[in-house]
């Protein structure tokens, strides 16, 4: 957990290519479900969710054990989708990632806002019900998990419990501020230190069950449905918000620098009160972010998120230095992005 001595290890492969459903039959419903082997129409247990998406999935991610040097390029930041789903049947020729997003490595350098971690795009607005890869517009790195008793097969637990388990399915895939399980509402917050670990686990983690070998119901918990994992609101609380937004300043110089240090090395020795200057003046002078900081508004105004709070925090008179990050990093890489 945590550790990084994957970089001595070549990948394992997780699964057998005969693990894997023998080829996806005719299409005959809306959903494949990976563990019957069969397409479905949502007709799975649930107290009037929707499930038809929604599956136990048979295969997990073992960080410590799966985790290991693949046949990437040297400057490749893309993971592996479906070693964090668990099932890489190529191990150590996969051309992707295969170990935890670590911060303070070379992962973030360079790292385009506008692409999650398995290199998919993002969109300019979450989805109405917040799964999907995410907006590039938020930083986010907070995950809400329902299905709750659906992944416990309806196994009652203690509220404890239930916070130890999800800590042991989340914790070992990046640096957690907090995890939250709210009793009333039978759900839960997962609140990664780093977005990064929030997109990688969101995927590792979805459909996942929450029962473990020694309970009874272990032997049936394909009969459940796994966790529901999607995009959280971020949490309102005045400490927790300035907390992140120190964060993501810190953050976002340490990133402005490499970049500097990148195309002009003879900056490198630049101050961070000085990199948070230079920052900040782009907000006043660079059009493109002055573009992107309007657009931010107008998104504001029309998905009307809910999350009034935030927008005010973003409108203010100092900039948040996130949309001017995006607005680097995409005029510098892949502006045609942007528009979408
Ligand atoms: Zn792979």
């Amino acid at each position: 957990m945590g550790s990084s001595n994957w970089r001595n290890r070549k990948a394992r492969r997780q699964i057998r290519e005969s693990d894997l459903p023998s080829g996806v039959p005719p299409q005959t419903g809306t959903t494949f479900n990976i563990w019957y082997n069969k397409w479905s129409h949502g007709t799975g247990p649930g107290n009037g969710v929707n499930n038809s998406h929604r599956y136990v999935s048979p295969f997990r991610l073992d960080p410590a054990r799966d985790s290991g040097v693949t046949d990437s390029d040297p400057d490749c930041n893309t993971y592996c989708l479906y070693f964090a789903r668990g099932c890489c049947v190529i191990g150590s020729k996969c051309k992707y990632l295969h170990h935890i997003p670590e911060i303070n490595s070379d992962d973030r350098i360079g790292r385009s806002r506008v692409k999650d971690c398995f290199g998919r795009l993002k969109y300019s607005h979450y989805r109405d019900d917040m799964s999907g890869v995410g907006s590039f517009r938020n930083d986010n790195s907070t995950l809400y998990i329902g299905g709750i008793s659906n992944a416990l097969n309806d196994m009652s637990l203690k509220p404890i419990q239930i916070e130890n388990r999800l800590k042991y399915l989340f914790e070992p895939l990046g640096a957690i501020n907090k995890i939250r399980y709210l009793e009333d509402k039978n759900c839960a917050f997962v609140e990664y230190k780093w977005s990064i670990n929030a997109e990688f686990a969101k995927e590792a983690m979805s459909n996942q069950t929450l029962l473990i070998p020694n309970d009874k119901e272990w032997n049936r918990r394909m009969d459940g449905t796994g966790l529901l994992v999607k995009w959280a609101h971020e949490d309102p609380d005045p400490i927790a918000k300035r907390q992140r937004t120190l964060q993501r300043q810190e953050e976002s110089i340490n990133l402005m620098k490499s970049i500097l240090k990148e195309y002009n090395p003879q900056n490198s020795n630049i101050s961070t009160t000085k990199g948070k200057e230079e920052i900040e003046d782009n907000s006043n002078s660079g059009t493109h972010s002055i573009q992107l900081t309007k657009k931010r508004k107008l998104s504001k105004e029309n998905t009307h998120d809910g999350n009034e709070n935030d927008a005010s925090n973003n409108n203010g008179t100092t900039a948040s230095p996130l949309p001017l990050i995006s607005g680097y990093s995409s005029s510098s890489s892949s502006s045609s992005n942007d528009d979408e």
